[in-house]
């Protein structure tokens, strides 16, 4: 069983010396318990916070342990009537290529239905955060503008095509020009800019002609104080995650926003609600419903990057904050 520790706590950038491959015998379930053999483990920006030593929503990493996330996999050998040996599974399964369950919190995945890396993607987490997230606290209506960064990656490119679904103007920022084509000629935003152009503010004012009326928050920093601007009357502000942020050590210096940013969402009565996925699983059911139909459909696609195995995962998640992936970031642990 090969295992990623989390052997230090990073200061700023994650770097390898935060993490240690272990390798350990495959662990063997006990009553009540089976085992899965890990096939996809899911890189999420959320990590780089467990990793911390801030209090957060959820508790920090130990350090010793084994990195934690979600993944998919396969049961192998099972004490549990409720999974079979041969059942595939979405589950908690941290960074490494085995794990026990009781399956508290595990969902089954129907192969047939869609490929099992969906579920901790487009049909996982990731999916049901833009889908929550827009319909619920962004509430888009029609001939509405939305603008998203991180658009090319697992929430970004869904909260953009699900805005496009709903009779939006939807508009992408992303980290580079292939990043961008991509968002536009295959996800069928209608424009997209790079945050990285010298002329990105007025790109953006150009490309929002009517203002902004729904801003999903997943990067803050620069983005966010080009965005502000643009804001409409009545706009509103879903806040997923704020990205450039997260390993930050110390808060940025140059001129405080802070009066400039209340002033606009008083007088802009500008809506501003943060959220956390993880207490609104309730609404699984109508997600997948909805977005499995749309990707039957054609009307909604989504994009992996696959790393090739566990070893590989440091490297990848550091990559992850830094822009490196393009798309949905997993790490395929095993053969199916
Ligand atoms: P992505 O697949 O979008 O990958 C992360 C992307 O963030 C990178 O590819 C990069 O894209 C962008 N990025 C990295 N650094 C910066 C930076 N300094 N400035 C601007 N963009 C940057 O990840 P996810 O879709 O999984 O996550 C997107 C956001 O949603 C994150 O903030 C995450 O924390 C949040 N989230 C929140 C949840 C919640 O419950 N609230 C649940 C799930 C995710 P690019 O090259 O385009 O810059």
């Amino acid at each position: 069983n090969k295992q990623i520790l989390l052997k230090s706590r990073p200061v700023g950038e994650p770097t390898a010396d935060n993490f240690q491959l272990v390798e350990t015998p495959a662990p063997t379930p006990g009553p009540g318990q089976f085992r899965v053999k890990v096939i996809y483990m899911s890189l999420d920006p959320y990590m780089r916070g467990r990793m911390g030593a801030e209090k957060s929503y959820a508790a920090n990493a130990e350090l010793g342990q084994v990195m934690v996330g979600g993944g998919v996999g396969v049961v192998e050998d099972s004490n549990n009537d409720q999974f079979k040996t041969g059942d595939y599974v979405m589950c908690g399964t941290g960074w490494q290529s085995y794990c026990l369950s009781d399956g508290t919190g595990v969902m089954k995945l129907n192969p047939d239905q869609a490929p099992i890396s969906t579920g901790v993607g487009v049909l996982g987490m990731p999916g049901l955060t833009a889908y929550y997230g827009l319909l619920e606290i962004g509430k888009p209506q029609a001939g509405e503008t939305v603008v998203v960064a991180a658009a090319s990656g697992a929430v970004g490119s869904v909260v953009g095509q699900i805005a496009r679904i709903k009779g939006c103007r939807a508009i992408g920022i992303a980290g580079s020009a292939e990043k961008c084509a991509f968002v536009v000629d295959e996800l069928g935003f209608d424009a997209c800019l790079n945050y990285k152009d010298a002329d990105f503010k007025e790109k953006l004012a150009a490309a929002c002609p009517d203002g902004i009326d729904v801003y999903f928050e997943n990067v803050g920093g620069k983005v966010f104080e080009a965005v502000l601007p643009l804001l409409n009357d009545d706009s509103r502000m879903p806040v997923c995650g704020l990205i450039s942020q997260y390993n930050m050590t110390d808060l940025p210096q140059g001129t405080n926003m802070l009066p400039a940013l209340m002033r606009s969402v008083l007088t802009h009565r500008i809506l501003i609600q943060g959220f956390i996925i993880s207490y609104h699983f309730h609404h699984l059911p109508a997600f997948l419903k909805d977005v499995s139909g749309w990707i039957r459909e054609g009307k909604l696609k989504y994009r992996e990057d696959i790393v090739e195995g566990i070893e590989k995962a440091p490297e990848a998640f550091m990559g992850l904050l830094k822009g490196k992936n393009f798309g949905k970031l997993l790490v395929r642990v095993s053969d199916d």
